[in-house]
């Protein structure tokens, strides 16, 4: 029950350390692994579980070992407030520090013209709320998610509660059909079992 039995690369081995984690919480032990094979998950976790490190890690494992050919967005992290946006962006930071993964927030509230830009220079992976997303989309050319590998929903029930139902299908819309898609969230409610059954194909569903 170490972080050094997920098959995890040195780089992200390294981040944990640095963290002070020194083994996974259940949901990373179940999780991760899992994550590794490329199915789609569904999680039911609370914050404070350890939800965001369970499914970034995996996440940039698989962005370190298959490199991208072209600059493009590959992973889309959608969090149903600025707050949570925040903090996952941060996690996702720190948890790839050691690499040169690049990741951008878009949230609302910060400058459009910064984020466009930061959009602009493709950066690996987007941690947003799906209004300020799907400005983005509808507002600039160059932006979009043709290449994107995993999607991310996190809260989910939050997400649905706050009333981006209409958006978060728009998102998933403009996401490739193949692709791997998580989804987490501390209630499943039959408006999240929809979106499960919009957006996970076979997912296998894991709780803590
Ligand atoms: P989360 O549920 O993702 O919001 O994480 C809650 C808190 O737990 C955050 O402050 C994390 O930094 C911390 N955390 C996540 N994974 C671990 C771990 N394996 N060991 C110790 N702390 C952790």
């Amino acid at each position: 029950n170490s972080f050094m039995d997920l098959n995890l690369s040195r780089p992200l081995l390294r981040a944990c350390e640095a963290l002070g984690y020194t083994k996974p919480t259940p949901i990373q032990a179940a999780c991760i692994p899992l994550a590794l094979t490329g199915r789609d998950i569904c999680g039911s976790a609370i914050t404070g579980s350890g939800k965001t490190a369970a499914f970034s890690l995996p996440t940039l494992e698989r962005l370190l070992f298959r490199p991208k050919k072209v600059k493009a967005i590959r992973v889309l992290i959608l969090t149903p407030t600025r707050e949570l946006a925040i903090q996952v962006h941060s996690m996702v930071e720190k948890l790839s520090q050691f690499t040169d993964i690049r990741c951008c927030l878009i949230v609302g509230g910060l400058s459009t013209k910064v984020q466009e830009a930061a959009l602009r220079s493709m950066p690996d992976i987007v941690v947003a709320t799906p209004g300020r997303m799907i400005d983005h989309l509808r507002n600039s050319i160059s932006v979009d998610l043709d290449d994107l590998a995993v999607l991310i929903l996190d809260e989910a029930d939050r997400l649905l509660e706050l009333g981006f139902s209409a958006e978060i299908r728009e998102l998933i819309r403009l996401c490739p059909k193949r692709r791997q898609t998580m989804l987490f969230s501390a209630t499943m409610t039959e408006e999240v079992d929809e979106l499960i059954k919009l957006s996970l194909t076979k997912p296998l569903r894991l709780s803590a």
